[in-house]
């Protein structure tokens, strides 16, 4: 059985306290899991989307920084680029949302460079995928403090650590393979010819000529790295099919796989902040209205565990959310345990 640690708390009561209570349990999980600390140790977080204002504040990760620090641990924030058009895509203007939301005390890393090109092959052989693209800099490192802000999610029913492994680890290729395993095609009537997708693409899968271009699906390799840099939006990923592909239970079990091969040889520690818990994921740049009262935060080694205890919660509190298949598929292919003992501190 895997141990949960939890203690309640709301954001009523101001990040401090907020940040506080993160170092307390992250503390707590430590020293009753024994885990021995590295040398470095970044902190995967989601900076909040532009628009977004129910991100988990850069403040509430202070108390986790300070532990850190106090222990002459070296650490940063980690995150990788997204998917779909937005800042968060390009590394630059990445960077620029996270100091704009106040990111600013530990420096950052982009795992994925640029725009998403950077990955490792990380060889699970699943039912899925054999292999899969996680940031390459993630391979620097043994240990993450995995953040997540637990939450509805409009695809996966929720997102917590396991999204966050998946989705948060996952190169562009990666993303684009969970979403459904296709190669970009390029819309001819949207393209200006200008060649910045050809001088990207690491496989050298694209011509561009005045009568044509196109992507050698042979060739292609599904990083992604050419729908981040088209500014004409000329490159496609999402259609029908793509929409069609991206419901149902291969997607909750690519999530799931995803989240096996990020994790695979890690020592992580996951922290979930069910606070401020929205319909829709912190990569939505609208306002959003919380679907329930705060919970309070959760500490775990144990993925599947941690985010078993937030639905729980969120469902004694009045809201059932989507997403009991991943949780059931995790557990199925040994990502973790949905069988815990929640200890509240
Ligand atoms: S980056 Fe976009 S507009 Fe430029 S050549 Fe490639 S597909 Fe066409
Ligand atoms: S064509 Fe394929 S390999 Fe080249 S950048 Fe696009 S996704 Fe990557």
């Amino acid at each position: 059985m895997s141990k949960v640690f939890f203690k309640a708390i709301t954001l009523d009561s101001g990040t401090e306290k907020v940040a506080s209570a993160a170092k307390e349990l992250l503390g707590k999980v430590i020293e009753c899991e024994n885990i021995a600390l590295e040398k470095e140790i970044p902190i995967k977080v989601h900076f909040g989307e532009k628009g977004n204002i129910t991100f988990i504040k850069s403040e509430c990760y202070n108390g986790l920084i300070d532990f850190l620090e106090e222990r002459k641990i070296k650490t940063s924030f980690i995150e990788t680029n997204v998917l779909y058009k937005s800042k968060r895509r390009l590394k630059e203007t990445h960077l620029e949302v996270a100091k704009e939301h106040g990111f600013t005390r530990i420096p950052i890393t982009i795992a994925d460079g640029d725009h998403g090109e950077n990955y490792s092959e990380i060889e699970i052989n699943k039912k899925h995928f054999k292999t899969c693209k996680i940031g390459k800099d993630f391979s620097k490192y043994n240990q993450f403090i995995v953040t997540s802000h637990f939450k509805g999610h409009i695809m996966a029913g929720f997102g917590g650590a396991i999204k966050q492994l998946a989705m948060g680890f996952g190169s562009r290729g990666g993303k684009l393979a969970m979403h459904l395993n296709i190669k970009p095609k390029i819309k001819e009537s949207a393209c200006t010819k200008c060649g910045a997708c050809k001088e990207n693409c690491p496989a050298n899968a694209i011509t561009i000529t005045e009568k044509k271009s196109f992507i050698d699906p042979e060739k292609c390799i599904g990083c992604a790295a050419c729908t981040a840099v088209c500014e004409h939006n000329a490159v496609k990923t999402f259609g029908l099919k793509s929409i069609f592909g991206a419901l149902g239970n291969p997607f909750y079990q690519r999530i799931a796989e995803y989240a096996f091969a990020a994790q695979k040889g890690k020592k992580n520690i996951y922290i979930n902040f069910a606070l401020n818990i929205t319909p829709r994921c912190d990569c939505d740049g609208s306002e959003m209205k919380p679907i329930t009262k705060d919970i309070g935060i959760f500490a775990s080694i144990d993925p599947v565990a941690i985010d078993q205890a937030c639905y729980d919660l969120v469902k004694k509190s009045g809201k059932k959310l989507r997403g009991q298949s991943i949780l059931k598929y995790a557990e199925k292919i040994e990502l973790g345990s949905r069988n815990y003992k929640l200890t509240s501190i």
